[in-house]
C-alpha cells in the first residue's frame, strides 16, 4: 500500500538516508525501529509529505506521490511533540482535521466518530477539558485519538508512547493493538524502544545511520539476524558482542584461548562468505548457560555483579577482560569475584564479520 523506493536524503553533510526502500502491506503494523538519529523520522516526514527526497518515488497504491502535498496524502500522524492546540478543548483538537476543507466532514459524522473514538481511548470524560492541563497520558491518547479519527489509509506515528511511564506504556500497547484489530487501519510506526516494538509490530524494519538494515517479523528478526547491528538493536537485554579472529581452523578469543575448532564443512562455507579473520561472535544472555557442558564452549568467567529482575537474574562477568551478561533462572551458589562455569550452546552462538557486520554462516 506504501512503497519507498531508493530514498536518499541529506540535510547539508549530514546523509539522513541512504537507498531507503520499504514497502507496507494493507493493514499491517510497521515499525521502524533504530537509535537516535537513526533516519526514522525523516523517513516518516517524506512519506507524509513534509519532506522532499533528494532522490527516490513514494508511492502509495502504486501511485507516484512523492511530488503531492500532505494535505492530499491521505495520511494521518502522530509526532513525538503531538502539536496540541493548547487553547482549544480534548473535543476541537481531536475534530480539528475533520474541519478542514480538503477532508469536508459533516458535523453529525464528526460528532460520531470524536465520540466513538475518545471512548475507545478512555478519554471522552475529558472532551470539554482544554489539552493544557492534562497529563501526559492523557495528551498522548488525545494525540492518537486526533490521529486516528481521520481514518485516512495510513497512520504514521513517531514515538507515540515514548514519554509516558513503563506502566502506561504497556497499557497503551495493548490498547494500540486492540484498536488496530478493531479499525484494521495500517500504521507505520518509528521508535527506538525495543520493546514498544517487538510487542506491536507484525513486521519490523532495523535502521542505523540511514541505512535500512533488515525487514521482518520479530521473531525471525530474533533468531535470524543478517547483521550484527540487527542482532544489537532486536536484543533486549543486548545480545553479547565478542570480538574474535579466525586462525587455521580455530576461533580464537584473545590470542592463546582457543573457544572453537570449525569443521571442515564450516570453514568452506564461512571462507566462501569471507575472507576476513576478524571475526564477532554474538551470544544472546539468556543462551548462556551455568556449569559445563561437554557438548558446548565452555569458559570460567570472574562474577561482578548480579541483578535480580523477580524469577530471573543478570549475571555480568568478566571473561578474559570482556564483560558478558547472562539471564538466568538458575540457582547460582556465588558471589561477587567468584570464579563461574559458563558455556555457549554452539548452535546460539552467530557469528559476524566485524568490517562489514555481516553475519557469516554455516
Ligand atoms: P530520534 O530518535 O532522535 O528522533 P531519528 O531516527 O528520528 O532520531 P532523524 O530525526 O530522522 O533521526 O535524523 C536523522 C539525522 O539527520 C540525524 O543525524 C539528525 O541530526 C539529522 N537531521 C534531522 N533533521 C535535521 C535538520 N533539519 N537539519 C540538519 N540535520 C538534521
Amino acid at each position: 500500500m506504501l512503497k519507498l523506493h531508493n530514498i536518499t536524503k541529506s540535510y547539508g553533510e549530514v546523509k539522513a538516508l541512504k537507498e531507503l526502500s520499504i514497502e507496507l502491506n494493507e493493514g499491517e503494523i510497521f515499525v521502524l525501529l533504530g537509535p537516535t538519529g537513526a533516519g526514522k523520522t525523516t523517513t516518516l516526514k517524506i512519506t507524509a509529505g513534509l519532506l522532499k527526497p533528494d532522490y527516490g518515488k513514494v508511492y502509495f497504491n502504486g501511485i507516484d506521490v512523492t511530488e503531492v502535498p500532505p494535505a492530499f496524502r491521505d495520511v494521518a500522524f502522530v509526532f513525538e511533540n503531538y502539536n496540541l492546540i493548547p487553547i482549544y478543548n480534548v473535543y476541537d483538537n481531536i475534530a480539528f482535521a475533520l474541519r478542514s476543507r480538503i477532508t469536508r466532514v459533516d458535523d453529525t459524522e464528526i460528532d460520531r466518530r470524536v465520540n466513538a473514538y475518545s471512548r475507545d481511548l478512555h478519554i471522552n470524560h475529558l472532551l470539554d477539558r482544554r489539552t493544557n492541563t492534562l497529563s501526559g497520558g492523557e495528551i498522548q491518547r488525545v494525540a492518537l485519538a486526533r490521529a486516528l479519527v481521520r481514518q485516512a489509509s495510513l497512520n504514521l506515528f513517531d514515538e507515540p508512547l515514548s514519554n509516558l511511564d513503563l506502566k502506561l506504556r504497556e497499557e497503551l500497547r495493548v490498547e494500540f493493538k486492540e484498536l488496530h484489530k478493531k479499525y484494521q487501519s495500517t500504521i507505520f510506526y518509528v521508535t527506538h524502544d525495543h520493546d514498544s516494538a517487538v510487542s506491536i509490530a507484525d513486521r519490523i524494519g532495523i535502521i542505523n545511520e540511514g541505512v535500512l538494515y533488515q525487514i521482518d517479523t520479530p521473531d525471525n528478526l530474533i533468531k535470524d539476524p543478517d547483521n550484527v547491528i540487527v542482532a544489537i538493536l532486536i536484543n533486549s537485554p543486548a545480545i553479547n558482542i565478542i570480538d574474535c579472529f579466525l586462525e587455521g581452523k580455530t576461533l580464537f578469543l584473545k590470542q592463546n584461548t582457543p573457544v572453537y575448532e570449525l569443521t571442515g564443512a564450516e570453514m568452506d562455507k564461512i571462507e566462501r562468505q569471507t575472507r576476513e579473520k576478524e571475526l564477532q561472535i554474538g551470544i544472546k544472555p539468556r543462551s548462556i548457560g551455568i556449569g559445563k557442558r561437554k557438548e558446548n564452549l565452555n569458559f570460567s568467567a570472574k562474577i561482578l555483579h548480579i541483578e535480580y529482575q523477580g524469577y530471573n537474574k543478570v549475571i555480568n562477568v568478566d571473561l578474559l577482560g570482556i564483560n558478558i551478561r547472562i539471564l538466568t533462572n538458575e540457582k547460582v551458589a556465588r558471589g561477587y569475584g567468584d570464579l563461574l562455569d559458563i558455556n555457549f550452546p554452539k548452535k546460539e552462538v552467530f557469528i559476524f564479520n566485524k568490517k562489514d557486520g555481516r553475519r557469516v554462516r554455516y
